[in-house]
């Protein structure tokens, strides 16, 4: 069934400048008319979706995901990726190319879409290597690799470190116009550090990540983006000063856009006494000052988009069974032992984030941090752009991609009912207002969560 009379929700599509409670009418998987309510008869056979008290969406887009396929079937596959990602109200994300093999070759490429094809889930966007084997030396074919369906181009997990290979690639780039999304990380100040520098590095007794390392870098290459024009794509900045670069960057001509994902908007540094390896990501948790500076960049439209990097990992990669009994940290002046500090050190960094982030940044509009509108921008009408897809915005032809979400829904997160298979969280626990409803993909349903149960 890809027909559907979709009646009496809240509108919300900033691309159309539109925000009302409205009829949306799908025929044959796109968008047909969105009308003041009763004014759409449902053509005959085609059923009725109430929507109200409810939102509905541009589809929400992922600009950054790890699906860890081909490669690491026990963290994550195309398939349980993206049956997260719908249920997490995602109906496109952009996979990145840090696989086994990783993804420099069309034949990667258009495996990631056959597969993703077969699961009849959230939309799959292929994430090009940079550089071969994501090596820092070779670049790509880039219009290769575009042909076959690559959307954007990232070494994510990996900063490429020679300034002359990143500038032959913004040149290429800005000839065929995909946009670069750029890990920053200047890897001699982070010194494979675990934790932000400062009280908590210490506590933990582990080597810090300052600030530095990210911003030395992202100083760096806006410096090469203000001289070309090149569309630069900063992922998951972390921390209030990078903010300040990407303004002052723009202000100088700049063709920049940046990302934040929702652990660097809602926690702070203090969240990896608490939760340990589950709350130990590249780059990592920062300071309050910082967390405060990213929600205010957020609202301010400094920062355009939310991306989970949703990066699963199966226990054993976390060394969940090493640091046992070890978090959380509960009394001020405790220090791990050396045995243990190096275990939280070599854990892989990441935590996954698709079935959690819609209610993070629901919790943000519900403090009244951000608009309704606004959300849709940072998760939808936004990421599009950079992901060149003709999406986040309901435009009468346009193929219906859609995503309806109750705002008022309290829920707690359970990891064991997660459908991604990893479970590697700090948000276990926690209550959430705000959750995905259903999730259309060119107008078929991909997630049905009504009745409040996951099906
Ligand atoms: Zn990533």
């Amino acid at each position: 069934m890809k027909s559907w009379l979709v009646r009496g929700g809240r509108v919300i599509d900033p691309a159309n400048d539109f925000d009302a409670i409205a009829d949306v009418l799908v025929v044959d998987g796109s968008i047909d008319a969105i009308e003041e309510p009763g004014r759409i008869h449902a053509p005959e056979g085609v059923p009725v979706i109430d929507t109200h008290g409810w939102w509905v969406l541009p589809g929400l887009l992922d600009p950054h995901v790890h699906l860890r396929d081909p490669g690491f079937p026990q963290k994550e596959t195309i398939t349980s990726g993206l049956r997260a990602a719908a249920a997490g109200g995602f109906t496109a994300v952009a996979a990145m190319a840090n696989t086994s093999p990783v993804n420099d070759t069309p034949d990667t490429t258009r495996y990631m879409l056959d597969r993703a094809r077969a699961v009849h889930a959230t939309r799959l966007i292929p994430v090009s290597a940079v550089t071969k084997g994501l090596l820092g030396a070779e670049l790509v074919d880039f219009a290769a690799m575009a042909e076959a369906g690559a959307r954007l181009f990232s070494d994510d997990g990996i900063p490429i470190d020679d300034p002359v290979i990143l500038s032959r690639a913004l040149d290429e780039l800005l000839r065929l116009n995909f946009a670069i999304s750029l890990h920053e990380e200047d890897r001699h100040l982070s010194d494979e550090g675990a934790a932000n520098t400062g009280e908590v590095s210490k506590c933990l007794g582990v080597k810090g990540y300052p600030v530095s390392a990210e911003t030395a870098r992202i100083r760096r290459d806006l410096a090469l983006a203000i001289g070309t024009e090149a569309p630069v794509h900063i992922a998951h900045l972390s921390c209030a000063e990078s903010v300040e670069l990407v303004r002052h960057a723009r202000r100088n001509g700049a063709n920049v856009t940046c990302e934040v994902t929702p652990h660097h908007f809602w926690l702070d540094e203090h969240a990896v006494l608490e939760w340990g390896p589950n709350a130990k990501m590249n780059p990592p948790l920062r300071s309050e000052r910082d967390l405060e500076a990213i929600r205010a960049a957020m609202a301010d439209g400094t920062i355009d988009m939310i991306a989970t990097d949703h990066a699963p990992h199966d226990p054993a990669s976390k060394n969940l069974e090493r640091l046992a009994g070890c978090f959380p940290m509960k009394t001020a002046g405790a220090h791990l032992s050396d045995e243990a500090a190096g275990a939280f050190s070599r854990a892989a960094n990441g935590i996954i984030g698709l079935e959690t982030s819609l209610g993070l940044a629901m919790g943000l509009v519900h403090k009244k941090i951000i608009s309704a509108r606004r959300l849709v921008e940072l998760m939808s009408a936004n990421p599009a752009r950079l992901i060149r897809m003709e999406a986040g915005a309901l435009s009468q032809g346009m193929s219906a991609d859609v995503t309806v979400i109750d705002p008022e829904l309290e829920w707690t997160v359970e990891p064991a009912r997660f459908l991604s298979k990893s479970r590697n969280t700090p948000f276990a626990g926690m209550q959430l207002k705000g959750k995905t409803i259903l999730t259309i993909v060119g107008g078929e349903i991909v997630y049905d969560g009504r009745g409040g149960q996951r099906g």
